[in-house]
């Protein structure tokens, strides 16, 4: 009898190892199996030099961003649209790392879980992306030969409309030796980090709304500096006497070293945690780079992390989500490129899915912080310079290093049910903040608020 029980469980055992080994794998194939497929060895997709042979890419608005035919990846016949749509179409010789046929490759491909990469009349998938291509030229023409990056998209939906990285080029006539610092393989959107300077101030004024119980009231006095033992804090001007409203209208660096100060370094740390700005955000499978922060526990160094200048880095995509969800009441919905696939019939191959990121600000910081937003644009930036956009902004202006002109940033939303977009605009050397990206913002929102 004991020799039976003994087998008995040896038995259940190795079932048990069987129905674990399965779960393993049914896990695996449904998370990886695209990825098994598509390795460039499968001869069904990929020719014999490793490049993908079907497939084809399309805008929100079907216009052609690029096909593969016969292995050779072909785009748009008009030059504007190759160049400011290069990092999402991708190179031939593949050294974008955002390109399509290296992040859609499965779905270009047609891979699906029951048949894999087998299609019956060998086509691939039509890919819609999100993005109005006419509007990434408008964009990228409105950067001009300046470094940076432009992105909008819709808080409601997740939808990125515009997304542009400059320097770009087209991808029919690639530079043979391209300078090494200019980086222009790099999605800046996506894969880069920058020092934010001002516009982070929005996030010292989320700690400080959310824990300050006089945030609205607390005053100080900005005389132009402000010592600490280890260094100075410095503003452009004395800013005199002013309140959380006034301090980030002016953008006041005193004020906002003061505030942080008091915050402490605990309470930044958990607030740049919360607000998602040291996450890898995936976006339809592509990673952005993760923000990092630096919060020594006093001194002047402290009060600069509270600037946004120190070590502090954030990434444009993680920003303007942040834009959404101050926006969206706190919480966001989480930025999506991939507008819909088809098949080459034109069927729908898959079901648009919306995700919400966690919440980052409690639901009433994000109605104040809109507020301020709002008071920016009529007290300091103009709204003559935003005609008939109900625009919420902050401006930055970060220095990166003291030879140089500074990072001009320019990120808010409309507050427009009508035209629900958060953006991003990073000019790099580009000098002062609101004039430089507010202006690249403003063409863009308008074309945008104009088509939509
Ligand atoms: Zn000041």
């Amino acid at each position: 009898m004991r020799k039976i029980e003994k087998r008995a469980i040896m038995c259940l055992m190795l079932a048990g190892v069987l129905v674990i080994g399965l779960g393993i794998f049914t896990y695996r194939y449904i998370a990886d199996g695209s990825d098994w497929a598509v390795y460039t060895a499968n001869k069904q997709i990929y020719n014999d030099k490793g490049r993908l042979k079907r497939g084809t890419l399309y805008d929100r608005n079907g216009t052609l961003l690029m096909s593969n035919t016969s292995g050779k990846m072909t785009f748009s016949d008009d030059y504007a649209t190759r160049k400011a749509n290069v990092h999402l179409t991708g190179d031939r010789s593949g050294n974008i790392n955002t390109g399509a046929n290296k992040v859609f490759a499965n779905k270009l491909a047609g891979y699906n879980h029951l048949t894999g990469t087998y299609s019956l009349l060998g086509e691939g998938r039509n890919v819609n992306l999100s993005i109005d291509s006419d509007i990434c030229v408008t964009a990228n023409e409105a950067l001009g030969d300046r470094r940076g990056t432009v992105g909008v998209y819709n808080y409601k939906t997740g939808e990125i409309i515009c997304l542009v990285s400059s320097p770009n080029y087209d991808p029919e006539d690639p530079p043979e030796n391209p300078d090494d610092e200019s980086g222009i393989y790099m999605n800046r959107f996506f894969s880069s980090t920058f020092t934010p300077g001002s516009i982070f101030k929005l996030v010292t004024a989320a700690a400080s709304i959310e824990n300050k119980s006089d945030y609205a009231s607390w005053e100080y006095t900005c005389t132009g500096s402000q010592n600490y033992d280890d260094g100075r804090v410095t503003c452009q001007d004395a800013h005199g006497t002013v309140n959380l409203e006034q301090a980030l209208a002016d953008s006041c660096n005193c004020y906002f070293g003061e505030l942080a100060r008091q915050l402490g370094s605990d309470l930044m740390k958990e607030y740049v945690e919360k607000t998602g700005l040291t996450l890898s955000r995936d976006v339809n499978g592509i990673s952005t780079a993760r923000g990092s922060f630096d919060f020594p526990q006093t001194g002047a160094d402290l009060a600069w992390a509270g600037i946004g200048q120190h070590n502090d880095l954030v990434n444009p995509c993680t920003m303007m989500t942040y834009m959404g969800a101050i926006a969206n009441g706190g919480r966001a919905v989480q930025p999506k490129i991939l507008h819909s696939v088809d098949f080459s019939t034109g069927f729908p191959a898959s079901i648009p899915w919306k995700w919400w990121t966690k919440r980052m600000i409690e639901e009433d910081t994000a109605e104040i912080l809109k507020n301020l937003m709002r008071n920016n644009v009529e007290d300091n930036y103009g709204t003559d310079n935003f005609p008939g956009l109900n625009i919420c902004a902050k401006s930055g202006t970060a220095e990166v290093q003291k030879s140089e002109r500074p990072n001009a940033w320019f990120a808010g939303f409309l507050d427009d049910d009508d035209h629900p977009y958060a953006f991003i605009v990073l000019v790099e050397k580009g000098g002062y903040g609101s004039d430089v990206a507010g202006s690249v913002a403003n063409e863009v929102l308008q074309e945008i608020v104009e088509k939509y």
